[in-house]
């Protein structure tokens, strides 16, 4: 198997998964960390010990890896020497958090000269807990790290109250908040799309750019999570971070390296530039949706109410669409729009760069369209489009535009790692890049909190769309009232 770029830490590793039995650590932590390690990227000395409250012995739980995490490995990537070996790193724990005075049992299968990770996986609501009986425990030394899972906090208050807590044991560098985007390979592509080339630097700001689109759409529904979901809505799920992550990275000035902090001091810098919205911009420049009965290709699906768990009178939003500004110099009245939402047409995020036309035009048969559109895939495709005019082959001078396409897939045949065997091997290599500091949560819920309170002032309730659709049709006027179109 391969093995790139090995590990090479000599210290031995204890990861730690709180919420070792749930949904989020059987879909994507154990298979990640498989991969990891078919991959060679975890030490030598690796063990991973899951902790929850099912009274399971440690087979009790290698068979529920075997039922829930192995079905999330592709054929491709099986190699039944290297599951067996994974197998052979795990263990399970029987510890409620609430409940237990401390974690003296984690204590006693925990090697005391080890670097420990402590992977929170569990409700928010459960960091304060944890910590302080990891602490107490004598569990965190200067080698712990611990990653922490979104949501962080429901708002400014209760974010700061969660990095207060786990802050009280760890220092700022041994915090991984995880945005799973920020470990896409296309999204960190992005930065070097924009730094590792001259070509486009000079022209990314106005007034060259005219308005940048970002689209986070998925096809499926809220599932079995309205319990979660219906207190949560996609102004927290999903605009809170990932595609405010996204305009950060979209929208910062270059960094001096890539160094964490000087990453993540460009990013903030950008969430603290955001203009405020006014009761007036949140009625005008925000439209939250609701899906409704409608079709994901040839399926029919019910809409948000009638889902499991619903309450009758929720009136939380699927989908958000919003135009932001970014006050400083390269962005001066260029609008950034937002817009994610579940049950859409399609499965698709992507990043959209409209450049202004020219600013005259010696071709009479002019195309009326943008002139140059720079078109980011970040999934399903991985792709980079840039649209450019040609002459139309013909007599007389016809503009139309063409592609100049990048199918990245192509161009890297390679495999790509999940966000989160990425993210994962960040974490155990100790590099920080790739995650969130503390003052861009908090800067993200300050720009974030006021439009979801101004809602609930103007009374605005979700606009109804059939589900499969691109949204309610208040989103496309959001952008054909400034001459803009979402680009689909
Ligand atoms: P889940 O399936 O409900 O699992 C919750 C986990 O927490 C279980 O392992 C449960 O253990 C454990 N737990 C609950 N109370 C406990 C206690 N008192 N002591 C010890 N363990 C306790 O939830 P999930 O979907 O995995 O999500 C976990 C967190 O990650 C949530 O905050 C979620 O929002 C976030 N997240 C999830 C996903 C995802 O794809 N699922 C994606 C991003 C973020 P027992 O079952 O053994 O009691």
């Amino acid at each position: 198997m391969s093995t790139h770029s090995p590990h090479t830490s000599a210290l031995p590793l204890d990861m730690m998964i709180f919420g070792g039995t749930g949904d989020l650590a059987a879909r994507k932590l154990l298979p990640a960390l498989y991969m990891a390690h078919l991959h060679g990227n975890l030490p030598q000395k690796t063990s991973i010990v899951a902790l929850g409250r099912q009274a399971y012995s440690r087979n009790d739980y290698i068979e529920f890896v075997e039922n829930m995490s192995r079905p999330f490995i592709g054929k491709m990537n099986f190699d039944e020497s290297a599951w067996a070996g994974f197998l052979g790193l795990l263990d399970y724990l029987c510890v409620d958090v609430i409940n237990d005075p401390d974690f003296t049992s984690l204590a006693r299968v925990s090697d005391a000269g080890a670097e420990r990770v402590f992977y929170l996986a569990t409700a928010p609501t459960l960091f304060t807990t944890i910590c302080d009986k990891l602490a107490a425990s004598g569990l965190v030394d200067a080698n712990s790290r611990v990653v922490l899972e979104k949501p962080l906090g429901r708002d400014s208050a209760s974010a700061a109250a969660i990095n207060d807590a786990v802050g009280r044991h760890f220092k700022e560098e041994q915090i991984y908040r995880i945005d799973h985007y920020l470990g896409k390979e296309t999204v960190q592509n992005l930065m070097v799309l924009r730094f590792g080339n001259s070509i486009f630097e000079p022209l990314w700001r106005a007034p060259t750019i005219s308005s940048v689109q970002i689209t986070v759409a998925e096809t499926v529904g809220v599932g079995s999570r309205a319990g979660f979901y219906d207190s949560t809505g996609a102004m927290r799920d999903m605009v809170q971070n990932h595609l405010l992550q996204l305009l950060c990275i979209i929208a910062m000035e270059p960094p001096v390296s890539l160094s964490p902090d000087a990453v993540r001091d460009e990013k903030l810098k950008v969430l603290r530039s955001l203009r405020k919205m006014s009761m007036a911009d949140i009625a005008r420049d925000t439209v939250r949706g609701r899906y409704g009965r409608g079709a994901i290709g040839a399926e029919e699906v019910i809409g948000y109410l009638d889902e499991a768990d619903v309450p009758e009178a929720s009136s939380t939003e699927t989908f958000v669409a919003l135009r932001a500004h970014v006050d400083t110099w390269r962005w001066a009245n260029v609008p950034f729009y937002l817009r994610t939402g579940k049950r859409m047409h399609k499965h698709s995020s992507r990043i959209v760069i409209e450049f202004t036309n020219p600013p005259f035009s010696i071709f009479p048969d002019s195309h009326g369209g943008i002139a140059n559109r720079l078109v980011i895939e970040l999934q399903p495709e991985e792709a980079i489009r840039f649209q450019i005019m040609s002459k139309q082959p013909g007599s007389g001078m016809q503009m139309h535009p063409v592609e100049l396409n990048l199918d990245l897939q192509s161009a890297f045949p390679q495999r790509r790692a999940e966000a989160y065997e990425r993210l994962l091997i960040d974490v155990v290599r100790g590099r920080l890049t790739h995650f969130m500091r503390r003052d861009e949560l908090e800067a993200a819920w300050d720009w974030v909190e006021p439009i979801i309170d101004g809602w609930s002032v103007l009374g605005e309730r979700p606009h109804a769309y059939a589900a499969g659709t691109c949204g309610p049709s208040a989103a496309a006027a959001l952008l054909a009232r400034d001459g803009f179109a979402w680009t689909e």
